[in-house]
């Protein structure tokens, strides 16, 4: 199981080099868990540092599809590597939703990342209006069929109205959406969507959910622990 964290745009450097202390306290002598946080650029070197002599991994939230050049704003592959980060994020909602993000360049970034030798998180998930309208087969179709096959490849399955809402899919939806997902494609898929110490249980235990993206709950020292707990074998 893989429980990573994604901090979104929250923790400064400081805090973060706070958390991560609290953090790697936290969780020592946890086993059997895969464990990761994604704080922003800014925050990635002392998130590193931090959690150097642990099992803790640091990854990013976003990436470029190229090496270098004029892409103002943007940050690439290698500059992820040099800084000590070990996967990035690709394709959340988020970007998708206020960034203009696209399959295709979602894509993109994944397999500029993959190359470079970085793991990838690539989200996919549907948009409320869509599982109403009976069209969360094909979006799903759509979003996984467009990413590059690879073995560091992670998909992190995220219905969109369940982001940041306190809605959480049920067990069963979350279930069947992963079962479809690796039906398109074998590579290990996490659950995003509203995950806590409350739903983490119900969810991590179904078939085919191989860990959590975790948004919110990531913020916070305690109830981020408890989720990589319950994903820790019995
Ligand atoms: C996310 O942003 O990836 C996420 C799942 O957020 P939350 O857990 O807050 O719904």
């Amino acid at each position: 199981m893989l429980i990573a964290g994604n901090w979104k745009m929250n923790k400064t450097a400081e805090e973060t080099a706070g958390f991560c202390a609290a953090l790697k306290r936290r969780l020592t002598g946890l086993e059997g868990v895969d464990v990761a946080v994604f704080p922003p650029f800014t925050s990635l070197r002392a998130a590193v540092l931090e959690l150097a002599e642990t099992e803790i991994a640091v990854g990013a939230q976003n990436v470029h599809w190229e090496e270098v050049g004029a892409f103002t704003g943007e940050v690439s592959a290698v500059m992820l590597r040099e800084v000590g980060a070990y996967a990035v994020i690709v394709g959340h909602s988020e970007r998708r939703q206020y960034f203009g993000e696209t399959d295709e360049t979602t894509a993109r970034r994944a397999a500029a990342a993959l190359e470079s030798g970085l793991s990838v998180i690539a989200c996919v998930g549907e948009l409320e209006a869509e599982r109403e309208a009976g069209e969360t087969g094909e979006v799903l179709r759509r979003q996984v069929l467009a990413l590059p096959e690879d073995s560091e490849l992670v998909i992190a399955y995220e219905p969109v109205w369940a982001i940041g809402t306190g809605k959480t899919a049920t067990p069963d939806q979350a279930r069947e959406a992963h079962a479809f997902i690796k039906g398109l494609v074998d590579v290990p898929v996490l659950y995003g969507g509203s995950v806590t110490p409350e739903t983490a249980p119900d969810l991590l235990s179904q078939d085919g959910v191989d860990g959590a993206l975790v948004g919110g709950a990531s913020l916070d020292v305690e109830s981020f622990a408890v989720i990589c707990e319950i994903a820790a074998p019995a």
